[in-house]
């Protein structure tokens, strides 16, 4: 249960005093819940310094100025529409107050005649004289309580409509005399040696800048936040990883005879990353616990051999493995390229997907129950079904990002604690593999197969998209073929699919007959229609949105054209150029771009002609664009941070990291007296799902 201390955090902004349900709702649709927690966590990106407190006489135009100052006289507007000015001074000069629409009673009260007041706002010219145009703040001089609200440096808040900062700040400030005073979590010496403070002097500290440098994301408030937050994100995916090898598996030897068998009859030597990776992955199967292994490699990088020979470890002690693609058409290449591979080996391979339908998949079901199939390939089908295995000891999960961390879990039903490897081509960038995989140990192929051809990239402006078309028409009369990709247009499917339709039909008067269309609203198996038809050779153009299946193989494909390449992130990029360059023949990748091109842009676009390195081209587009356009929207189901920053804070995700796993090694069930403050902190940050995690040990 939650603890008690922590209720005044979760509590609706509703509840806080002088919210209404209008503003309720603009502070949830910002921090993306109504918790006061999120709210607080929501922390300012700028300031307004009005520091500078000149006479009127030296307050310089275009500048903020808080000035005390005594009310002279009002002239009201006589119409609506008409301004209303005030006339207010000093010993040093004249200084009028212009208000568009205030009521008159309200401008009565704020400006008492010849009484002093504190304004706050922006000094502008205006004829022969000096004005502030709807100040921003007006205090009474004798109100110190008041005063000491008016900050030197104002706090400025990302906005969202219907918000204004000076009542988000209010809200805010409100609300932090309720953060409670927690036991500290963070380990003494640590919080000693960073010069950090406690949580709630560190929240309060960060929507109270003092300093320029205190909204920096290297102040030491802002660093401490960012840390708790990484930490309890560090220590959920350690307390899965716990459970997980705390769960019994089986214990298997490296296969020996078939192995030998298998690799002799490989058409080429395995690179040294996948000797390496063959290791990583036999050392977790020897255990008797369960392996949960990453292959991080990026297309092309020969992770399906990988598969096969960790499947000959369980299949030499009479288990049998699945292969599990996003896919029918994955799974059904995977059946093709694995019974290629182990041509006179012996093994029996079957497919089962959701085309196997009736007395064809009853006698699928049968050969997996009474283990006549080594390897089973399917689609996710294979796990939801009522499929039964004889006995199950490995689980491979192939080019599969779109699995979230409790859906891993979950995975193991279908056998006795089978182990699990999962394999991606998306490249993450390290730090980004420790926040969304850190309950996973990992291995990465960094290493491409000899005798790959690189793939000529280069970079068109859009104005010459004829002399791309052709040089299209040459190689498709050669019996090339192409992918066309059409981006994503402002974030609408609608207007992203009406592009790529209209650019299909352009294409179809030079091509006729010979050009296919892909999109994200057609149906899976209208998808692998035109997706086989491309396959085979009917179409010669495939026409796609963003959708073009990860890992499909078509090495007949040589040519990659993608427009508005600029809009596209550099991994994003690096994904789709890798669906060429995979057979004999040399490919091509053309990156169209409109123009002008900004120089940001530019260099962005170079560094995919420079490189076809996807873990080189990942760290650079963290770097270029930040973690949340790589990881997307929090739809995606990835881990997004509120208080991290995961480009600059990157070694507190290493120290995070570290602290979490050494701190679960000693205390393995949170009971310390830290392991209880830890625990708090699951709770702040929602990471409360991995406690269930300590019960099953
Ligand atoms: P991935 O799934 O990682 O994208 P694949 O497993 O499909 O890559 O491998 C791509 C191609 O490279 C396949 O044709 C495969 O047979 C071949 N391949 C794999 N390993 C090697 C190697 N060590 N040397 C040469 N070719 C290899
Ligand atoms: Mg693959």
């Amino acid at each position: 249960m939650r603890p008690l201390n922590l209720d005044a955090l979760f509590r609706s902004v509703r509840t806080l005093p002088g919210i209404g349900p209008k503003t309720a709702k603009a502070i949830e649709r910002l921090t993306g819940s109504e918790r006061v927690a999120d709210m607080l966590f929501h922390l300012p990106i700028d300031f307004i310094d009005r520091s500078a407190t000149p006479t009127i006489a030296h307050a310089a135009p275009d500048t903020i100025a808080t000035m005390r100052v005594k009310v002279d006289k009002i002239a009201f507007a006589a119409r609506r529409g008409q301004p209303t000015g005030i006339q207010v001074s000093d010993e040093t000069g004249i200084l009028s107050l212009v208000y568009f629409s205030a009521s008159k009673d309200w401008l009565t009260k704020t400006y008492p005649i010849d009484h002093e007041i504190i304004i706050s706002g922006k000094i502008e010219t205006w004829k022969t004289g000096k004005q502030m145009v709807h100040p921003d703040h007006v205090i009474a001089a004798n109100d110190p309580a008041k005063l000491k609200q008016l900050a030197k440096l104002e706090a400025i808040y990302p906005l969202t409509q219907g918000l204004t900062n000076k009542v988000l700040s209010k809200t805010i400030q409100g609300a932090l005399p309720l953060v409670p005073q927690l036991n500290e979590w963070i380990d003494p010496q640590m919080l000693n040696r960073q010069g950090w403070h406690s949580f709630d002097q560190s929240l309060k500290s960060a929507h109270n800048p003092q300093t320029p440098k205190d909204i920096q994301v290297d102040a030491p408030s802002r660093e401490r936040l960012a840390y708790d937050e990484l930490l309890a994100r560090q220590l959920a995916l350690n307390l899965v990883r716990q459970a997980n090898r705390r769960q019994k598996g089986q214990a298997f030897a490296p296969s020996v005879t078939l192995r030998e068998k298998l690799i002799n009859a490989l058409p080429f030597d395995l690179t040294g990353a996948q000797k390496r990776v063959l290791q990583e992955i036999d050392t977790d199967m020897q255990e008797p616990l369960r392996m949960l292994r990453l292959l991080q490699g990026d297309v092309g990088s020969g992770k399906t051999v990988m598969a096969l020979l960790a499947a000959a470890n369980v299949i030499e002690h009479g288990y049998q493995a699945a292969i599990m693609a996003p896919t029918e058409i994955l799974a059904r290449q995977h059946l093709e390229t694995l019974t290629e591979m182990t041509k006179g080996s012996g093994l029996r391979l079957i497919a089962l997907t959701g085309r196997d339908k009736g007395k064809t998949r009853n006698l699928i079901l049968d050969q997996i129950k009474d283990g006549k199939a080594d390897i089973v390939i399917g689609t996710h089908a294979l796990f939801q079904d009522t499929v039964a295995f004889k006995s199950l000891g490995l689980v491979v999960v192939d080019e599969q990002h779109r699995f979230g961390v409790h859906q891993r879990m979950q995975l193991s039903e279908k056998g006795v604690n089978p182990d699990i490897l999962v394999m991606t081509a998306t490249p993450i960038p390290r730090t980004l593999t420790l926040t969304q995989y850190g309950d996973m140990d990992v291995s990465r192929l960094d290493e491409k197969p000899a005798g790959r051809q690189p793939i000529d990239t280069r970079l068109i402006p859009n104005e010459r998209i004829g002399d791309v078309v052709d040089g299209l028409k040459r190689k498709i009369a050669d019996g090339d073929r192409a992918y066309w990709v059409c981006p994503l247009v402002e974030e609408s499917e609608k207007l992203d699919l009406a592009a790529a339709e209209e650019r299909a039909q352009v294409l179809e008067k030079f091509f006729p007959g010979k050009i296919g269309l892909i999109h994200g609203r057609m149906k899976p198996d209208e998808k692998d229609t035109v997706m086989q038809r491309f396959i085979n050779g009917e179409l010669s153009v495939l026409v796609a949105t963003t959708v073009i299946e990860v890992g499909v193989n078509v090495p007949e494909a040589t040519i990659m054209v993608i427009e508005h390449a600029e809009r596209f992130g550099l991994s994003q990029l690096h994904q789709l150029r890798g669906r060429v360059g995979r057979g004999s023949d040399a490919s091509t990748c053309l990156l169209l771009y409109s123009t002008p091109l900004s120089e940001h842009g530019k260099e962005r676009l170079k560094i995919m002609r420079e490189t076809e390195d996807g873990f080189l081209i990942a760290e650079k587009d963290l770097e270029l664009r930040g973690a949340g356009e790589i990881l997307g929207t929090r739809q995606s189901g990835l881990a997004h941070f509120k208080l991290a920053d995961l480009n600059e804070h990157k070694d507190l995700l290493v120290m995070a990291s570290q602290d979490a796993r050494l701190f679960l090694e000693k205390d393995p069930q949170l009971k310390s007296r830290r392991g209880e403050s830890l625990r708090s902190l699951l709770y702040l940050f929602e990471q409360d799902r991995s406690i269930q995690y300590l019960r099953s040990g």
